[in-house]
């Protein structure tokens, strides 16, 4: 055996989570001392970064055949030096990081054994040598050990991550999901803040991209990147993560263990908005601000919501059927927002009557109230799970939920009449109109839901269209009116 003067060193990632990096830079480290006891200088260090062992794609192997193999392109160009000379031996870590496909094995000894003599292999572990028979012997029955022993964890993890997925535990791997800590399952308040607000935003009507700028600018950042895209922005808020369901392979299994962000119900209409938008793709931006509540069903109490008629560029509120609506009543979207805007500029102007109801809010008051409400959906969820399970009676439960039920609307009419900052700042300036003018379409529904609540009021409700007049926007359908219990 000839000392090796170019000898080439290879190391590879190993698929243990912790100190990855520390751990090949300890193999090449190992690996440069063994050659300096061995004598061999070192040509070329190879780092292989294959962390999913178990992917395979088609490659050529030496002997020039196409074979699907697990693809490691270090592997590879370890053949390729030795083979063309360019090495004159090899080092390695141990056996179980050189080869676990007996097929690469099967490669590396075909180059090792095209030599005379045998090109000279080490490890730093000694489990990998070729310098005989008895060597190449042992090394294929620990490749064909080790191969085995990586299929049953590669079922054992897909099993397992089955089970996880039935049981709506956090899988973990990857990046930190935005709105979580790092354990997947206590909830970054914060960023659980954001991720409501662009919901409720998106339903309301605004462009994901607006959105996204705006958080960039508020210094809200995404979890691995500096700024925020539209795909990640959108992909956050269609997950079921956010509504605390569980997915797996992209569909939604059940309920997670993780504490929901936003309910279902909202994740249903954030799931709609972002389906309307689209279809609608290249039409206008929707400003929809009316949405949510503001305008009402005459006939079915249902709330209106913005649409796009037939006519190119005009949409209408309209009490739709995909959202559970009767599709009786329908009514020109800016002639409604005309009068609504005209009758907030009113009390706007007014700042006497505001400065009673712009004090003593505060986000945290609101994050507080949200976590309250979203305490009492968990018991209502629960309780919904107790009857199921026919561990209550239906009377039990409905007797169970009305105290909760009540909780609920007293958290949600705080929650409303909860001042947000851009409001303040609107009712704080010299020019409420000019103020209410540079409010987006969130910031104009946030505020005309304060000045309903102080003229306890819940909303516009809409009557049918006076088919004895000129079909144009008629203001007498529209009537202040306070409905108890909204939908
Ligand atoms: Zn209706």
């Amino acid at each position: 055996m000839k000392t090796p003067q170019r000898a080439v060193v290879y190391v590879r990632i190993s698929d243990d989570r912790e100190g990855v990096g520390a751990g090949v830079a300890r193999q090449e480290a190992d690996a440069r001392q063994l050659a300096a006891r061995l004598g061999w200088e070192i040509g070329e260090v190879i780092v292989e970064n294959d962390t999913s062992a178990f992917k395979r794609r088609k490659v050529r192997t030496p002997t020039g055949r196409a074979e699907l193999r697990v693809y490691r392109p270090g592997f590879r160009r370890l053949l390729d030096l030795l083979e063309n000379g360019t090495a004159d031996g090899m080092l390695a870590y141990d056996l179980d990081r050189t080869a676990r496909d007996p097929r690469d094995l099967e490669d590396l000894i075909d180059v090792v054994e095209s030599r005379e003599p045998r090109l000279p292999v080490e490890s730093v572990s000694g489990s990998l040598r070729l310098a005989n028979d008895a060597d190449v012997t042992m090394a294929r029955v620990m490749v064909a050990v080790a191969n085995k022993s990586s299929r049953d964890t590669k079922r054992r993890v897909a099993r397992k991550m089955e089970e996880m997925a039935r049981e709506g535990r956090y899988a973990g791997g990857g990046a930190r999901r935005f709105g979580y800590e790092r354990d997947g399952i206590t909830i970054n308040e914060p960023e659980a803040e954001a991720i409501r607000e662009a919901a409720q935003r998106i339903v309301l009507g605004e462009s994901a991209n607006a959105i996204c700028k705006d958080l960039d600018a508020r210094g809200i950042r995404p979890v691995s990147a500096a700024k925020w895209s539209t795909n990640s922005l959108i992909g956050i808020l269609r997950s079921g993560r956010i509504a605390g369901l569980r997915e797996h392979r992209g569909e939604v299994v059940g309920p997670a263990q993780w504490p929901a962000i936003i309910d279902e119900e909202t994740r249903g209409e954030v799931l709609a908005a972002l389906d309307v938008r689209s279809r609608h793709r290249g039409k206008p931006s929707l400003r929809y601000w009316l949405n949510d509540g503001l305008l009402i069903c005459s006939q079915c109490k249902g709330f209106l919501y913005g649409d796009y008629g037939n006519v190119k560029g005009k949409y209408r509120y309209w009490c739709r059927p995909d959202r559970g609506g009767c599709g009786k009543i329908a009514i020109k979207g800016s002639g409604a927002e005309g009068l609504i805007e005209a009758q907030v500029l009113e009390i706007l102007a007014d700042a006497g009557t505001l400065s009673a109801f712009a004090s003593g809010a505060s986000a945290a008051s609101a994050a507080e109230t949200r976590r309250a409400i979203a305490e009492e959906q968990e018991q209502l969820r629960a309780l919904a799970t107790a009857h199921g399970n026919k561990q209550i009676s239906m009377a039990e439960w409905l007797a169970a939920r009305a105290p909760i039920d009540e909780r609920l609307k007293m958290h949600e009419a705080a929650l409303r009449a909860i001042v947000p900052s851009s409001i303040r700042q609107v009712v704080e300036s010299g020019d409420p109109a000019k103020e209410w003018n540079a409010l987006d379409a969130h910031g104009k529904r946030q505020l005309t839901r304060v000045i309903l609540e102080a003229v306890d009021r819940s909303g516009w409700e809409v009557a049918p269209a006076d088919m004895t007049k000129a079909r144009k926007f008629d203001p007498d359908r529209m009537r202040l009116v306070r409905i108890d219990t909204p939908g």
